[in-house]
């Protein structure tokens, strides 16, 4: 017999909860509480980043009979979807793929949920949504015209779940995420590729064997140089953007701040659903800054290489977060950038060659 939700623990399905957003969603809702079950086709996530407290279910979202038999298996009571295609550069190239699993994965994942009446609907939209913005920072009404598929992918799906919500009573709310950054104890970020620009720059600061110590110092990590000569330079994906330094400005936020915001959302989605928030922390830092911010953090030197521009990267993107402070209660415990870059750096020193 189905049990009163208030009388148990409630369960979430988490899709992508291995992934790198997803793993630390699912670290904090255990954190809170919550049962989790993790939907995730290891394609881009890690069994690593399996927490042992979690379900974990092997499967795509574009399989309607493994999502029917998760449904049928656990009982639902709220989802958490992050299960999606990511990397902006490749959306240029592929548009394919960004629709078929983002959109077509995503309608299968709502149309089961309708099947088994699970009617709660956290959703991992993103900044890439408004395009070039007109004015920074940019609010949730600004106007929306994504400039690569990823973006449009992540906005057409915003659309469906209005349409779910006004048919068949779906409560959805969406999260715009801007430049999701950071790591907790236990999970960090690992693509393979790695595209992002954090992890990237800190794994050109990586100490290769050839440490020194600088003279005069004490022992200590702080008063150790380390000799970058031999690794490869970060790239520096362009320098002629009309920005104070010519690099591309974003705006990071921690991926544990972000984490919070979901639970936030889950809480709320009775009272807010239909609404979309932004989840930046209003501070836009140049590609240039990062790569100093980081050079502070770790103490090395970060070798760059200019390179062209990348396709379908927008010039400036710096969230404004109002909505989600005032409605959500949203507070972002890690607001500042080199706290932010300092704890993927411990992450990264643990797990030099990722998970
Ligand atoms: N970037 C860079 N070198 C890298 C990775 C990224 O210069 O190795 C730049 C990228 O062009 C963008 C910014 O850093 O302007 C942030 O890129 P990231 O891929 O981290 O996030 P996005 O904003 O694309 O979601």
């Amino acid at each position: 017999m189905t049990q009163n939700i208030e009388l148990r623990t409630m369960n979430i399905l988490v899709t992508g909860g291995v992934g790198y957003v997803g793993s630390i969603v699912t670290e904090e809702l255990l954190n809170k509480g919550y049962r989790v079950i993790i939907l995730d086709n290891l394609q881009q996530g890690h069994k690593e980043a399996i927490l042992p407290e979690a379900e974990f279910v092997l499967a795509d979202i574009c399989e309607a009979q493994a999502l029917e038999d998760v449904f049928r298996r656990f009982e639902i009571d709220a989802v958490m979807h992050m299960a999606a295609e990511t990397v902006v550069e490749y959306s240029m190239t592929d548009p394919k793929r960004y629709f078929h699993n983002n959109i077509v994965g995503g309608i299968k994942l709502l149309d089961a949920m309708l099947k088994h009446k699970v009617c709660k609907f956290v959703f991992s939209s993103s900044a890439a949504v408004y395009g070039d913005p007109e004015s920074i920072p940019i609010e949730e009404d600004h106007r929306k015209l994504p400039v690569n598929s990823y973006g449009e992918s992540k906005l057409m799906f915003e659309r469906i779940l209005e349409w779910y919500g006004k048919a068949y009573g779906l409560k959805h709310i969406s999260l715009r995420y801007f430049n999701a950054a950071g790591a907790t104890k236990l999970l960090g970020e690992d693509h393979h590729p790695e595209t992002h620009l954090i992890p990237n720059v800190l794994k050109a600061a990586l100490p290769d064997s050839s440490r020194f110590k600088v003279q005069g110092s004490k022992s200590g990590s702080e008063d150790i140089k380390h000799r970058t000569l031999n690794i490869e330079p970060v790239k520096l994906f362009g320098t002629d953007y009309p920005t104070k330094d010519g690099s591309c400005i974003r705006d990071y936020v921690h991926v544990i701040d972000i984490a919070q915001a979901h639970i936030l959302a889950l809480e709320k989605i009775e009272q807010l659903s239909g609404r979309a928030y932004n989840l930046g922390n209003g501070e836009g830092y140049s590609v240039l800054e990062v790569v100093e911010a980081a050079r502070k953090v770790t103490h090395a030197e970060i070798p760059v290489k200019i390179s062209p521009r990348r396709a379908g990267d927008p010039a400036v993107l710096v969230a404004s977060s109002r909505r989600a402070k005032e409605e959500l209660g949203w507070r972002p415990k890690f607001p500042e950038l080199e706290a932010i870059i300092e704890s993927a750096w411990k992450w990264m020193r643990k797990h030099p060659k990722g998970y």
